[in-house]
């Protein structure tokens, strides 16, 4: 349903209305509200990802839809408002994808934010997204909800309710409806070079990565939305700090919790989520500045297994949770819009910003949770839309996804753990037949994650997943061979934790 991808040359046959640089959240929801907009209406709109969609940080996110205790008490309360409200609407519009999670801020002795502080707190946040969910939980009603947590100074818990998501299939999700909508996308095609034409408009060298062959698209606007590679085409001086976060994916029989846990780290004091994801115990995430190439898989660092693990080691000792427990780690860069101030990288604004230079719109910055406010101020930037028709859309009851896409199979639920079975197989079959599948890591890595909650990215199933592979995209055993070493190659490389911490 994404379409059959469309090579190089094809492209460039098109004099497009608009490019949309960047296949992650930012981009994905760029493209759908472009196409949305009735003053938009039969514009030939494009997005271009360099890689698979979603692979940049929109796949190695907390997976959360929320908005952020934390900024509250950063004073950032627009972005909570803003996060809150549109968290509300995905849980409304798309409730088999994103879902309603009860969440425990846990507090001990001396602790601040303490049961009091957090209760006006609570109460606001509540009131931004117009329920009332939160209560204070008493140390005996702690421990019985969640019985391995040690008791030491523990009070009791803040319980509010916040979101959960598969943040790869939400930027699919996303890509489908603006495909339904009349948008074009394409993988695996990287914009190289951005260029004014003296006519107007702008020539894109882009390179196909499957064709290996480079071209020149033409384009009346373009939007970069390269997230912490933004200050590579956005032709303005650098703006962007990448902030590298890790997390843990933990067998769930080993620490079997419910509730997400906010905790805060015994060594800084930063808040860490332990949270139950996919059948899995996912704890994370550290907040470090990121010097590596940012065209690169991130990897998450022995510094970092350390860190996640000094706290699990703390609050659950009974638990005895060591570096055998790991089935699998991921890490995603942050790009955050820098300060200037040389702040501690947790205190740094996760709000977006948009800025155009030589006519291109850059965006950057920001959450996944509002990633539909993020496009109508890159829709206003291009001028599509002016002030009035953007504050109308804060609220319109206008369904943002209003096509009726069935997936297979409990595809994406994040409260749901994947087994490998008959169904499964099923739901590959269609995957690979809708959803522009280049490569075997497109299917275990972002359209599934199986690869993440596999031990060993699941190896032991390859066979089987070979014969859907070879059934439907006609791949021979030597293309296979290549992708089946590529697969092992990534998922040992970038998705397992460095072995040094016991
Ligand atoms: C550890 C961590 C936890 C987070 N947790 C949450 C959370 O729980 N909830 C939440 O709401 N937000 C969270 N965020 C923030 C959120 O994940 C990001 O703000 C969001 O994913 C950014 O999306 P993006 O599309 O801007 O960037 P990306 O997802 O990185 O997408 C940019 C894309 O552009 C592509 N690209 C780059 N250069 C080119 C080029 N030259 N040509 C073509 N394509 C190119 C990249 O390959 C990439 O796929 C978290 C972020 C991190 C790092």
């Amino acid at each position: 349903m994404l379409g059959t991808r469309m090579d190089a040359t094809t492209l460039a046959q098109t004099e497009w209305d608009l490019v949309v640089v960047g296949g992650g959240i930012t981009g994905a929801g760029v493209l759908l509200e472009a196409m949305r907009r009735p003053q938009t209406r039969g514009k030939k709109i494009l997005l271009l990802e360099q890689k698979d969609f979603a692979w940049g940080t929109s796949s190695r996110s907390s997976k959360m839809v929320h908005g952020g205790i934390r900024y509250m008490a950063q004073g950032d309360f627009r972005l909570v408002r803003e996060s809150l409200h549109e968290r509300e609407r995905l849980l409304r519009e798309i409730p088999d994808l994103v879902q309603r999670q009860a969440y425990l801020f846990i507090v001990r002795g001396r602790q601040f934010p303490n049961r009091w502080a957090m209760a006006p707190i609570m109460w606001l946040y509540d009131a931004f997204a117009g329920i009332r969910d939160h209560q204070w939980l008493s140390k005996a009603r702690l421990t019985q909800s969640v019985p391995q947590l040690d008791v030491t100074h523990l009070k009791g818990a803040m319980y509010y309710t916040d979101a959960l998501v598969d943040d790869a299939r939400l930027v699919l999700r996303v890509l489908h409806e603006a495909v339904l909508e009349g948008g074009q996308v394409c993988n695996y095609m990287q914009v190289n070079h951005l260029s004014a034409h003296h006519t107007g408009g702008f020539d894109l060298s882009v390179s196909d990565a499957l064709s290996q062959t480079e071209v020149t698209i033409h384009a009346k606007s373009v939007v970069n939305a390269t997230g912490a590679l933004a200050d590579a085409l956005s032709g303005t001086e650098k703006r962007v700090r990448p902030l590298r976060g890790s997390h843990l994916l933990i067998e769930h029989h080993r620490l079997p919790i419910e509730h997400s846990l906010t905790i805060l780290h015994p060594r800084d004091k930063r808040p860490v989520f332990v949270y139950p994801w996919m059948g899995m115990t996912c704890v994370g995430t550290t907040d470090l500045d990121h010097t590596g190439d940012l065209r690169q898989e991130v990897d998450c660092t022995e510094e970092e297994v350390h860190y996640l693990l000094e706290l699990m080691q703390h609050e659950f000792p009974a638990a005895h949770i060591t570096q055998a427990d790991i089935v699998s780690s991921f890490a995603g860069v942050r790009p955050i819009i820098a300060s200037d101030k040389g702040r501690n990288p947790s205190q740094e604004r996760r709000s977006h910003s948009v800025w155009t230079h030589q006519g291109v719109v850059t965006v950057s910055g920001g959450k996944l949770t509002t990633f539909r406010l993020i496009a109508h101020d890159v829709l206003r930037a291009l001028g599509w839309i002016d002030e009035h028709q953007q504050r109308a859309l804060w609220d319109t009851q206008e369904r943002l996804f209003r096509h009726n896409v069935v997936f297979p199979n409990d595809l994406g639920n994040p409260k749901k753990a994947i087994e490998f079975n008959p169904a499964f197989l099923q739901t590959l079959a269609w995957i690979v037949q809708h959803e522009m599948v280049v490569h075997l890591d497109d299917v275990l890595l972002r359209r599934t994650r199986f690869g993440n909650t596999q031990s060993n990215g699941g190896c032991e199933y390859l066979p089987q997943i070979r014969t859907v592979c070879q059934k439907y995209l006609a791949w021979d055993d030597a293309r296979w061979q290549f992708e089946q070493d590529r697969y092992l190659n990534i998922i040992q490389t970038h998705y397992s934790p460095p072995k040094t911490y016991t």
